[in-house]
C-alpha cells in the first residue's frame, strides 16, 4: 500500500463507481466490502486512518452485555454474529478474552449468571465459550488483584478482543488489494453536485495543499462524529444528526491488575458498565459516557471522567490504583445518534442508521467496531440502489483480511502482523540494525517503523507511534522518549529534512502530553 501510487490512480480515474469520505472502521469497511464486489472504490480521510474513535475503543468484539440488558435483543443477536465473523477473518488481531464478573451477593451472583448464559446461547454456533459460576476462591485465584472481603464469587464468560488501529490499517490494505484506492492526508472540503445531485468531491491533500475535484456515481459520509458537517454540505438547512459522547480510559501496568482475566463491573454509580481489560502487556480501565456539545479530532479526558474510574475500579480491586500510576489515559467521541426527547447519552441507541438524502448522499453512522462489516454491507447496498449501479454480491462474511494467519507463534509483537510477520523478519534478516528495539521498556523494534512507511502509509511520527505500533496509547512518556529515533528513521526513508523531523516532534510533543496526566 503506497500513497504515491493511489495519488496516481486518482490522477488517472475519471469516475469512481464509490466514494466514501472518513477512514475510520465504517469507511474502511464499506471500502473493502465495495471493492471486494468490483467497484471502482475511493476512500478519503482527513487525517490517518483510525485517527478518529477508531483508535480509541475498549478493544473489544463483543454484543454488549449491556444492550442485552437494555433489552436490545436484535442488536446483541447482530454484534455478536459479527463477533464471530470477525474472529475467523482476523484471527491474527484478534483473540477470546475470558471475563470475570465479581459479585458480592448471592442474588446478584444468580441474576447474572442467568444473563451471561443467555448472552452465550444468543452466539449460537459461533459461541467462543461457555458461561459458567465461579466460587470466591477460583474467582481470586483468575482476578488476583480483586477485594476479598464479602465476595461471594463470580461469572466467567467469553468475549473477542482486537487491536482496533492495526485492524483499520489492515482494512486499507485488504481494500487496496481488492482494487480500490485508500488515501489518508485527503480532506473533503465540499461535494460536487450536478443538477442536484451529489455526483463527487472536491478534496485537499493536506500534504502537499493541492485540490482534486473527483467525480463519483455515489458518496458515502462515514465520518463518525463529522457526520453533521457533510451533511450539511449537502444541505445547509439540516439539524443536527449526531450527539457525540465522550468515552475515555486509563492505561496501567499489569502489576496493578494481574492475570489473563478481564473484569467487567455491572453497574457503576452511574449505572452503567465498566472494563478492565488486559492488553499489549498492560490493562485498559474504562470507560466513561460524557455528553460533548462540539466535536473535536483530539478530544482531552476530563479530570471528572478520571475520578469517576478511580473512583469505580477501586471499590473491586485491591491495588489502590491513583493518578500516579496512569501510563497514558486516551479519549474517543461515539456517534451516537439522536433519539427523540432523550438527553442521557448512555441511553441513546447503538444500532447504526442509514440515511439517503434528496441528492443521493448515502450517509452511515453510529454502530460500533464490532458491527463495522454489517454496516458496511448495509451501505453500499444502499448506495448501488441509490445510483442505480448493477448489483452485485456481498462477500465479507467470509473474506479473509490482510494479514490473516490461522496460527500464532507466541512472538508478542509479531503475531499482529499476521501473515506479514515473515516480510518484517526478512527485513531484520537483511539489515541486523533494525533488530533494535525502539524502547527499552517494549519488544517493539526498528524494523517495524520501516515496515509502516513502506507498506502501511504512515507519513508520521503520530502515524507510527500512536496506530501503526501503539506505543502512545500502552505509555505516553515511552511514545515521548521514542520520538527522535522514529523522527530520525523516518527523514532518512522519506527524504525530509532537518526542519521537518523539528516539526515533527513539536507537534508530537503537544499531541503526547494530552494523553498524559499532570
Ligand atoms: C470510548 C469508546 C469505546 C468504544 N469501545 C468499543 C469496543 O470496545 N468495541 C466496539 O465494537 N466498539 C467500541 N466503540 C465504538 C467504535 O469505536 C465506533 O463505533 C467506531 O470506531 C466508529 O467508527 P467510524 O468510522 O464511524 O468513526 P471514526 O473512527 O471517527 O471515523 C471517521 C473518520 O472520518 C474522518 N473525517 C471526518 N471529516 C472528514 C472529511 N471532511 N474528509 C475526510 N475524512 C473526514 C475522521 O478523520 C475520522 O477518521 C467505542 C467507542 C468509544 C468512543
Amino acid at each position: 500500500m503506497n500513497r504515491n501510487e493511489m495519488l496516481s490512480r486518482l490522477d488517472a480515474e475519471k469516475e469512481w463507481d464509490i466514494i466514501i469520505i472518513g477512514g475510520g472502521a465504517t469507511g474502511l469497511g464499506s471500502a473493502v466490502d465495495a471493492a471486494s464486489r468490483g467497484y471502482k472504490t475511493l476512500l478519503l480521510e482527513r487525517f490517518d486512518f483510525a485517527k478518529g474513535t477508531s483508535s480509541r475503543a475498549t478493544k473489544l468484539v463483543h454484543g454488549g452485555v449491556r444492550y442485552l440488558a437494555q433489552g436490545n435483543i436484535k442488536l446483541v443477536m447482530e454484534a455478536l454474529r459479527e463477533r464471530g465473523y470477525l474472529l475467523k477473518n482476523a484471527p491474527h488481531l484478534t483473540s477470546r478474552q475470558p471475563f470475570v464478573l465479581p459479585s458480592y451477593s448471592w442474588k446478584e451472583k444468580w441474576f447474572y449468571t442467568i444473563g451471561l448464559k443467555i448472552y452465550d446461547l444468543m452466539s449460537g454456533k459461533l459461541s467462543i465459550g461457555k458461561t459458567r459460576l465461579l466460587s470466591s476462591k477460583t474467582t481470586q485465584q483468575y482476578l488476583p488483584a480483586i477485594e476479598k472481603k464479602k465476595l461471594s464469587g463470580g461469572i466467567l464468560y467469553y468475549d473477542g478482543q482486537f487491536d482496533d488501529a492495526r485492524l483499520a490499517v489492515n482494512l486499507a490494505q485488504t481494500a487496496s488489494e481488492n482494487g480500490g484506492a485508500v488515501l489518508n492526508y485527503m480532506e473533503v472540503v465540499d461535494l460536487v453536485k450536478d443538477n442536484g445531485k451529489v455526483k463527487g468531491v472536491v478534496a485537499e491533500d493536506t500534504v502537499t495543499g493541492k485540490a482534486y475535484t473527483i467525480r463519483g456515481k455515489v458518496v458515502i459520509n462515514a465520518t463518525g462524529v463529522f457526520t453533521d458537517d457533510i451533511m450539511q454540505m449537502d444541505d445547509d438547512q439540516l439539524e443536527d444528526l449526531v450527539s457525540p459522547s465522550q468515552g475515555i480510559h486509563v492505561v496501567v501496568d499489569k502489576k496493578f491488575f494481574p492475570g489473563d482475566h478481564a473484569m467487567m463491573i455491572p453497574k457503576t454509580d452511574d449505572g452503567r458498565v465498566l472494563f478492565a481489560v488486559p492488553w499489549h502487556d498492560k490493562v485498559i480501565i474504562g470507560t466513561t459516557d460524557t455528553p460533548v456539545q462540539e466535536p473535536v479530532f483530539e478530544p482531552t479526558a476530563l479530570d471528572e471522567e478520571i475520578a469517576f474510574i478511580f473512583r469505580n475500579v477501586n471499590r473491586y480491586l485491591t491495588s489502590g490504583i491513583t493518578k500516579k500510576d496512569i501510563k497514558t489515559v486516551f479519549a474517543g467521541l461515539r456517534p451516537l445518534v439522536k433519539a427523540p426527547g432523550q438527553k442521557n447519552t448512555a441511553l441513546m441507541p447503538r444500532d447504526h442508521t442509514i440515511i439517503v438524502s434528496k441528492s443521493n448522499l448515502v450517509t452511515i453512522t453510529g454502530g460500533k467496531w464490532t458491527t463495522y462489516r454489517k454496516m458496511a454491507k448495509d451501505a453500499i447496498d444502499n448506495a448501488v440502489f441509490a445510483s442505480k449501479q448493477e448489483r452485485r454480491q456481498c462477500k465479507t462474511e467470509t473474506l479473509k483480511i490482510h494479514g490473516w494467519a490461522d496460527k500464532k507463534t507466541g512472538n508478542e509483537v509479531l503475531d499482529f502482523y499476521g501473515s506479514d510477520a515473515a516480510a518484517i523478519q526478512q527485513l531484520m534478516h537483511t539489515d541486523p540494525a533494525l533488530k533494535e528495539k525502539l524502547h527499552p521498556g517494549f519488544a517493539y523494534t526498528k524494523a517495524q517503523v520501516i515496515w509502516a512507511i513502506q507498506n502501511e502509509m504512515a507519513i508520521t511520527i503520530e502515524d507510527v507511534l500512536a496506530r501503526r505500533i501503539r506505543l502512545l496509547f500502552l505509555d505516553a512518556q515511552a511514545a515521548l522518549d521514542t520520538a527522535p529515533i522514529v523522527a530520525t528513521m523516518m527523514a532518512a526513508e522519506l527524504n525530509k529534512d532537518e526542519e521537518w523531523i523539528k516539526n515533527e516532534l513539536d507537534h508530537f510533543a503537544m499531541l503526547a502530553q494530552r494523553y498524559m496526566i499532570h
